[in-house]
């Protein structure tokens, strides 16, 4: 993991950034009031800066331990984009480059992560095989965001 403090700049302004951050948030109070544990999230497609994915903790509700916020929003994109109508109509939504939409790996290439917290190890993990592009989490001990490059 490689800390890079200047990619804010170039791709999000603090706006934005908070934005995209508050949208997790909201993610993250909705597991809550389901009773997981509280974790959210978004997915920012870079090129118009459109959160084309939102997930939230489903353990409980499942009953399956691997239902983390980003895990959700990786099965449920690869899913998708296997289906030639919903893909399409996906790219249609939110104006995604067909290019992008090829596979879930080369769309997460082009998208910036927003979780409320760092992801564990099996989520970084699966964030790392899917070449999400940037990670950008909430640190409540620092008040502010942290970005890391898996
Ligand atoms: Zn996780």
């Amino acid at each position: 993991m490689e800390f890079n403090f200047n990619i804010k700049e170039k791709l999000f302004t603090e706006e934005e950034i908070y934005l995209f951050m508050e949208e997790a948030l909201k993610e993250c109070l909705k597991s809550l009031s389901e009773g997981e544990v509280p974790v959210g999230c978004v997915f920012v497609y870079i090129p118009n800066k459109k959160i084309i994915l939102k997930g939230h903790n489903l353990t409980n509700i499942t009953k399956n331990a691997t239902t983390h916020a980003e895990m959700n929003c990786i099965n449920y994109i690869s899913d998708l984009l296997q289906n030639k109508q919903e893909k399409n109509l996906f790219i249609k939504k939110f104006d995604i480059n067909e290019e992008d939409a090829l596979d879930s790996k080369k769309l997460l290439n082009k998208c910036a992560l927003f979780v409320s917290c760092e992801p564990c190890i099996m989520c970084a993990y699966a964030l790392n095989l899917v070449s999400i592009n940037l990670c950008m989490m909430l640190n409540i001990k620092r008040h502010k965001e942290s970005i890391f490059r898996l």
